[in-house]
């Protein structure tokens, strides 16, 4: 057994099971820590200070992880040494689903290594196995391949609460803090659009962490803008409004935004045009791209050719490289400001 530092919510012992019960509902208990009872006191670990909330006080206490010592998976996957040493070091977790990719020929071994997974990381409900993203509305192909056969989930970023079902609707947990960033650029009272919006990270990330006038929230995915409305619920965000359908159709309908997001790295660049049409002067438009290492810098530079078709002079505040999508191509991140007429 390990100890940790966790933070718990001290509740009387009468009110421990309901109170448990509510925070597992909340998606706020954490279930990787044991619960300890101290004389009339239960202590309930939390995930986030928010559990505060529901009234008892709340400290940083030692406690007992549920997660066992070894914590390299592959250790205990019942595999041939072979593969064993074959099987991936990383895999991402979207609230307590952890998502693997394999390479094809290990592919058999896939429910093995799913309850190797469970059994080192207890935290985990359900191991699925990532088949690709595919079509116009970017959903993984999953196949669960050890526990519940469910991959809705909720998942915790900064303080937002994320409900979302990662087999019909895109999330990546690896933009939690450029999600951050973004968020912090935004100053009150700014109109902004997040076209792309998903289950609303963007949007409610700005909403929770900023003071926009609006954020307009856009998806063509009607399962994504059913999370989507559920985490405005969730987050207790007012100033989201969820729009289903095209966001260039939808687009039309807004009058100048000082922000507008565009996260679909593969297209996006064909939309630039219809939101820089929107984008007030002054305004910024986030534009994620995947492309070359090498072709990024002719890609700014035609952006700024395409502007200038537009009588418009944009500037390139930023372009960072975001993440590997494969040994040739990222994934870039540009902050491109609508700076005068030309
Ligand atoms: N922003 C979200 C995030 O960070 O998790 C989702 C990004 S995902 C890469 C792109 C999203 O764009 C998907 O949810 C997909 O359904 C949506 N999408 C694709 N084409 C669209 C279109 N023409 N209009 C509106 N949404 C679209």
């Amino acid at each position: 057994m390990i100890t940790v530092c966790a933070l718990c919510l001290k509740v009387p012992r009468g009110e421990a099971e309901s109170t448990r019960k509510k925070l597992l509902e909340l998606g706020l208990l954490d279930i990787g820590v044991r619960i300890r009872r101290d004389g009339d006191i239960v202590l309930l670990p939390v995930l986030s200070s928010e559990a505060a909330t529901l009234g008892y006080e709340i400290a940083e206490e030692e406690m007992d992880s549920r997660e066992v010592l070894e914590t390299d998976y592959r250790n205990v996957a019942d595999v041939p040494d072979g593969v064993r040493e074959r099987l991936p070091t990383s895999f991402d977790i979207i609230g307590d689903v952890a998502i693997i990719r394999l390479e094809d020929d290990l592919a058999e071994h896939a429910d093995r290594v799913g309850e190797a997974l469970l059994r080192t990381f207890p935290r985990l409900r359900t191991v699925a196995l990532d088949q690709g993203v595919k079509g116009e509305l970017r959903v993984r192909d999953l196949q669960v391949v050890a526990g519940d056969p469910s991959t809705e989930t909720v998942h915790l970023e900064h303080g937002v609460r994320l409900a979302v079902d990662p087999a019909k609707e895109y999330f990546n947990p690896r933009l939690a803090n450029e999600r951050m960033r973004v968020a912090s650029l935004v100053k009150g009272g700014e109109k902004v659009v997040d076209m792309f919006a998903g289950v609303g990270p963007f949007s409610i990330m700005i909403a929770k962490h900023a003071s926009p006038a609006v954020v307009y929230a856009m998806d063509l995915n009607r399962d994504a803008v059913e999370h989507l409305k559920e985490n405005i619920r969730l987050n207790k965000v007012t100033t989201v409004v969820p729009l289903e359908g095209d966001a260039v159709e939808l687009l039309s309908g807004i009058v100048g935004a000082d922000r507008i997001i565009m996260n679909l790295p593969h297209s996006a660049r064909s939309f630039f045009a219809d939101a820089l049409t929107k984008l007030n002067m002054g305004g910024t438009i986030h534009l994620y791209v995947i492309c070359e290492r090498d072709e990024i810098s002719s890609i700014a530079v035609g952006l700024s050719a395409e502007a200038r078709g537009m009588c418009v002079r944009i500037g390139m505040d930023r372009i960072e490289e975001l993440k590997t999508y494969s040994p040739t191509m990222s994934v870039f991140a540009l902050d491109i400001r609508l700076l005068d007429w030309c």
